[in-house]
């Protein structure tokens, strides 16, 4: 059994995962940088450590100074949250070495979902339906073969790729060179590895992800989709549980599939399978092993803490639920509040002055941040969630509308004013969104000064 958790991240999703160790008895230690001296996870943590200075590198990434801050503790399992070390395979190899649990899948399994080229080639082999592509990495050589076996417009992706880099569209072979070209040089800067490969290029999909959980022993369950088309540079902006464009037909077959394809995997822990879906076709594009910024939404219409889950699988004690125990009931939506401009998006750090969260029914803010808290600029700039829950997608919207009206962050700019249009907007109401729809409707809303 898990008796004391270590805490590898910061900010709201630190904070989450403390809460459910509260909720389970847990012990548990946050560890933090000089700059987040004074964040609310780390003073709502039984212990804490510093382990470094401000750049992530040096703190949150530091595999060392985790270890041994594991050490100096008692800490017997660790939480890595979302980004920083969630899927790093040689993390979840030191941990074990060390007698330390990772509260996430065997490294095995991050390797082979973390390169892009070895996931979709295990999702193949699993029955998981994929976008039609290059069989493998592409070359100088062959890219021009491949581009016209696949059919233009093609999308040029790096193998390592992660956040939208190292990703490039050729609409035409006239495209073709410099697409191939400045996608390699992206992907060698940003992960040191430059292996591209190829896929048709979708026109207006949607971004719709399932949630699975697995016991490691061959038990897994899915927990439903969520649609993250709404989106700002390949980044996620807003999220809807379920999808307004699956029936539920479509909604348990997609789950049984990745359900299934987990348990032949024997996966263990929580994940998510991404995929775009256009004219009633799934296509797999990722699988995340962690926990993913979204998941509340989840939450929202199972019941189902899936932190609880992760803790759970993790010490080897089972899933606490079957897939027929699993109800999906109403809807909810998440809107990520950023410390951005909401019109340029530029960071906004600084000091906030007043905050005031909403409430009520249906309502849940997953949040470090409180008056007087000073956002360091070195981290990303998500300072908060939002989610909201109703028993329709009606009534969800209307919630969000009143709820938007009542939250204050005052000091720094925030994305709180582009949910409120958003909220507002007829083709939102509608459902009626692909993955490109935001940016057209900020360079719209930009056009119109
Ligand atoms: P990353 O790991 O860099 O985020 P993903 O493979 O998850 O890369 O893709 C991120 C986003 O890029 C998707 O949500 C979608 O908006 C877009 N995208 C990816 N593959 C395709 C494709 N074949 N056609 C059109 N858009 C795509």
């Amino acid at each position: 059994m898990i008796s004391k958790i270590l805490i590898a991240n910061r900010g709201e999703i630190a904070l989450r995962v403390l809460r459910a160790c509260k909720e389970l008895g847990i012990a548990t230690v946050a560890v933090h940088s000089t700059a987040d001296a004074n964040a609310m996870h780390v003073r709502l943590a039984d212990e804490s450590v510093c382990i470094g200075p401000p750049p992530s590198r040096d703190s949150y990434l530091n595999i060392h100074q985790i270890v041994a801050a594991c050490e100096i503790t008692g800490a017997d399992a660790v939480h890595p949250g979302y980004g920083f070390l969630s899927e790093n395979a040689k993390f979840a190899d030191i941990l074990d070495a060390h007698g330390i649990t990772f509260i996430g899948p065997t490294a095995e399994h991050i390797r082979m979902m973390g390169d892009k080229i070895t996931a979709k080639q295990t999702a193949v082999a699993l029955g998981i339906p994929v976008v039609p592509g290059s069989d493998g990495e592409v070359t100088p050589e062959n890219a021009l073969e491949t581009a016209r076996k696949i059919g233009f417009p093609v999308l040029i992706k790096a193998t390592a790729g992660g956040g939208g880099r190292g990703m490039k569209v050729a609409k035409t072979e006239a495209d073709l060179e410099e697409a191939f070209n400045t996608a390699r040089s992206e992907a060698a800067a940003a992960f040191g590895n430059d292996a591209v490969y190829m896929e048709k290029y979708l026109g207006k999909p949607r971004h719709i992800e399932v949630q699975v959980v697995g016991d490691g022993e061959g038990n897994a369950i899915h927990l439903g989709e969520r649609d993250c088309s709404l989106q700002r540079r390949h980044q996620k902006v807003w999220e809807e549980a379920n999808s307004p464009a699956l029936n539920v037909e479509q909604r348990m077959k997609i789950g049984q599939i990745c359900a299934d394809a987990m348990k032949k995997m024997k996966y263990r822990g929580a994940g998510t399978i991404e995929f775009l879906y256009e004219n009633g076709e799934f296509y797999f594009i990722e699988m995340n092993t962690r926990l993913q910024v979204e998941h509340p939404i989840t939450e929202a219409i199972t019941g189902i803490d899936l932190v609880h889950e992760q803790i759970r699988v993790a010490s080897g004690a089972g899933l606490s639920v079957t897939q027929e125990e699993i109800h999906f009931s109403g809807h909810a939506i998440e809107c990520r509040i950023n410390a951005e401009d909401p019109r340029t998006f530029v960071p906004s750090p600084g000091t906030i002055t007043h905050f005031h969260a909403p409430g009520g029914l249906g309502v849940r803010v997953d949040s470090g941040a409180y008056a007087g808290y000073k956002i360091p600029p070195y981290y990303d700039s998500l300072i908060g969630k939002l989610i909201v829950h109703g028993r329709t997608r009606v009534e969800c919207m209307m919630r969000l509308r009143r709820v938007l009206d009542e939250f204050v962050v005052d000091g720094i700019k925030t994305t709180l004013p582009l949910f409120q249009d958003l909220v507002s907007n007829q083709d939102i109401a509608n459902g009626d969104y692909d993955i490109h729809w935001l940016e057209k409707y900020l360079a719209d809303e930009k056009a119109q000064g």
